[in-house]
């Protein structure tokens, strides 16, 4: 099988199936790769004969990405708003876990508390089961709160931050020109792409 840079990527805007490729030799001995869909649905009789130039659907995504992506400006000053941010949450949050942690500490004061009075038999062993359970119990909920709540604050700013790279990352790729790296950018974002009448969607 020939290797073809967006095969695989690109569906039929009319039909939904596949968009394969070919390569064609011209009588000056120039090669050109085009895509085409293969017109396969069983249930639509697909209209679209025409061929796409490989060329065309780069400069076509070329465009598309020089339109969506930030500029360096903006997304290094919005990196750094998220950094702000980060610090100022990181600060609150740091504050929050430092109670829930005092909290816990507290709790292992008191279980050790009830050890010392089981021992020197103020409790018997039922009593002091029982109330160790519940103490277990009450530390075992402010531990998942304080996890879930590190994890929580964690998540967001790295979604804000891969989301500004990506945008930045996607300039880079489409002004060096490297048709394989656009096409594994395509790929990663991984969304519905489409060609019809030679121009495509997404
Ligand atoms: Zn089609």
């Amino acid at each position: 099988m020939k290797f073809f840079l967006y095969r695989g990527i690109f569906k039929c805007g009319e039909c939904g199936y596949s968009i394969t490729a070919d390569k064609k030799i011209k009588k000056s001995g120039k090669e050109y790769i085009y895509y085409y869909c293969t017109r396969k649905n069983p249930n639509h009789k697909c209209t679209q004969n025409v061929f796409t130039r490989e060329e065309k659907i780069s400069s076509q995504i070329n465009e598309a990405i020089q339109k969506v992506s930030l500029s360096d400006d903006c997304a290094d000053w919005m990196l750094k708003e998220i950094e702000k941010e980060r610090k100022v949450k990181a600060q609150s949050s740091n504050f929050f876990a430092q109670k829930i942690k005092q909290e816990i500490a507290k709790i292992d004061e008191k279980l050790k508390k009830l050890m010392n009075a089981y021992l020197e038999s103020v409790l018997n062993i039922k009593e002091y089961q029982k109330a160790k359970n519940k103490l277990i119990n009450q530390k075992q909920v402010l531990k998942d709160k304080l996890k879930s709540f590190e994890q929580k604050s964690d998540n967001r700013f790295e979604l804000a931050e891969k989301f500004i790279k990506d945008s930045k990352q996607a300039k880079i790729i489409a002004s060096k020109e490297n048709p394989e790296g656009i096409r594994d950018f395509l790929k990663k974002i991984g969304s519905n792409f489409q060609i019809q009448n030679q121009n495509i969607s997404f």
